[in-house]
């Protein structure tokens, strides 16, 4: 695998010669979905996470609030939703069930996907799934590969482990009904190199058992490995804090040069669980903050013309970050061509949503009047 360092300066040059030659590449599939957080809470509390600093927003949005941004969503055509928090867990929610139910039944919805850790979902949630017939993706992410490294990870006591372990084998016994893609990811000391489609090695403990049977299960699980480079979220986690967890992890910058405007902030902003709408899907930040569902429709906040957005992406084509944006590691110029995706220029992007907004603001005055 290429270090993140080579692909920086291999990526450097094509970046340059398409900002040159004005290419601009802004995904455009299907699958492109806005977030909805249904829990801004999270029972984890990870070493490597700035949750712990979270201060707002540690809330659980209600029933009526997500089916109003959902349909809100559906007259701005959206089709797909993202439901992975910026920070949280969707298991969280007692109403989770509620919730997929309203995706499963809208007219207009087709596809919905999320993150999770897994450990607070419960076995009736688990059930509903396998029977859910719009969820596409549904990913489990593991941090640590064992009480140890769970316990050192996570901050969370022992119970929270043998939860997991027992949700991960029920999640195995019922896994063949999914309709849905199943996957998994681990953030776990980096000298543990293991999938769960080796051969089972002899010392595996029940957590490794509970992962290799929900692979065998599944026949389609995809495992993505042990991913070592983080981010820093703003600078509130620092390498040094990553040398004293003693792991091997290393924060890392963006694979590519900051050059021109991020490419995320055309791939879909987060409803956050207590209403605030933030740029893109990766920090949540005070200056990544376009709107608020509570005050403004959606058709306002995502308008192109939103001053908070205009403002945000006049600075990204200056090359002035705001300092939310500073050394993401996530950060994507527009000047780099995705491998096989389909793209538009930022202008095609911002003309269909000028499109769709204008048509949702119709809409509404329509129902109003
Ligand atoms: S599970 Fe995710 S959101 Fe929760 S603390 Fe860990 S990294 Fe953060
Ligand atoms: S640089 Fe990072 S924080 Fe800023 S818009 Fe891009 S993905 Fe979001």
């Amino acid at each position: 695998m290429l270090s993140h360092r080579v692909k920086y300066y291999k990526h450097s040059i094509r970046i340059l010669w398409n900002k040159l030659n004005s290419k601009q590449y802004i995904t455009k599939d299907k699958y492109s979905a806005i977030t909805v957080e249904m829990s801004g809470v999270c029972n984890l509390n990870c070493e490597f996470c700035a949750y712990k600093d979270k201060d707002e927003g540690k809330v659980i949005m209600s029933n009526d609030d997500f089916f109003d941004n959902i349909n809100q969503l559906a007259d701005l055509d959206q089709e797909y939703i993202a439901l992975t928090p910026l920070m949280g867990d969707i298991f969280i929610d007692k109403h989770f069930s509620d919730k997929i139910d309203f995706l499963e039944r809208h007219p207009k919805i087709k596809g919905y996907e999320f993150i999770t850790n897994l450990i607070t979902a419960s076995e009736d949630a688990l059930s509903q799934l396998s029977n859910a017939k719009k969820l596409t993706r549904m990913t489990i992410s593991f941090y640590g590969h064992s009480l140890a490294s769970f316990r050192k990870v996570t901050n969370r006591p022992a119970s929270q482990y043998h939860r997991l372990i027992k949700n991960v084998n029920y999640l195995a016994s019922i896994s063949d009904k999914f309709q849905a893609k199943l996957a998994g990811c681990i953030k776990t000391d980096q000298k543990f190199n293991w999938t769960p489609h080796d051969k089972p090695g002899a010392d595996e403990n029940d957590l490794q058992r509970s992962v290799r049977k929900l692979a065998q299960q599944n026949g389609d699980f995809y495992w993505s490995g042990n991913e070592g480079d983080l981010d820093s979220w703003s600078g509130r986690i620092t390498q040094a804090d990553m040398d004293e967890l003693d792991m091997g992890f290393k924060i890392v910058g963006p694979s590519v040069p900051m050059i021109g405007p991020c490419a995320l902030l055309f791939a879909g902003p987060v409803i956050m669980a207590d209403g605030r709408v933030n740029a893109c899907a990766c920090r949540a930040e005070k200056g990544l903050i376009i709107g608020d569902v509570k005050k403004s429709p959606l058709y306002e906040i995502l308008s192109p013309e939103n001053p908070l957005f205009e403002d945000l992406l006049a600075r990204h084509k200056k090359n002035d970050y705001p300092k939310e944006c500073i050394n993401c590691k996530i950060f994507m110029s527009i000047y780099r061509k995705p491998h096989k995706r389909s793209t538009i220029t930022t202008d095609e992007y911002l003309d269909e949503r000028r499109g769709q907004c204008e048509r949702a603001r119709l809409k509404s005055h329509m129902n109003k009047s």
